[in-house]
């Protein structure tokens, strides 16, 4: 757990969230400012502070966060289609720097993104 961590600090329980599953390794959670119908983030519940620190022993875990946010999707009825985004670096729009996969769907999306 780092302490100043936002998303820590809700895997820990200290803020509330929309929780969607939980278990052991990641944590999901519907986004306080929904850029989609239903947009949610998947997070590990170990501190990575984004895709760029990933290191080989989480390799699995990336995957159990990509599998959750596919069969929430599934359940929250998104036949149609939905977008999966991992925000690296400023750059990028990140700003919360404890990696996590948003799950987006329910419009129709576009290509290249903004
Ligand atoms: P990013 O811009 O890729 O770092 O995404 C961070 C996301 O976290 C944004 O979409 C925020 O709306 C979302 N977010 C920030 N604080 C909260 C919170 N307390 N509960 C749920 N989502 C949050």
């Amino acid at each position: 757990m780092n302490t100043h961590c936002l998303f820590c600090k809700i895997i820990a329980g200290e803020i509330p969230v929309d929780k969607l599953y939980e278990d052991d390794d990641v944590l999901a959670f519907r986004d306080i400012a929904p850029q989609a119908p239903v947009h949610f983030l998947v997070i590990p519940k170990k501190h990575i502070a984004g895709p760029a620190f990933l290191e080989a022993e989480d390799e699995q875990l990336v995957g159990r966060m990509m599998r959750t946010g596919a069969r929430l999707a599934a359940d929250l009825g998104l036949v149609d289609g939905f977008r999966l985004v991992f925000n690296n670096g400023e750059g990028a729009g990140q700003t919360v720097f404890h990696i996590h996969l948003h799950i987006l769907g329910g419009r129709q999306f576009h290509w290249p993104p903004g």
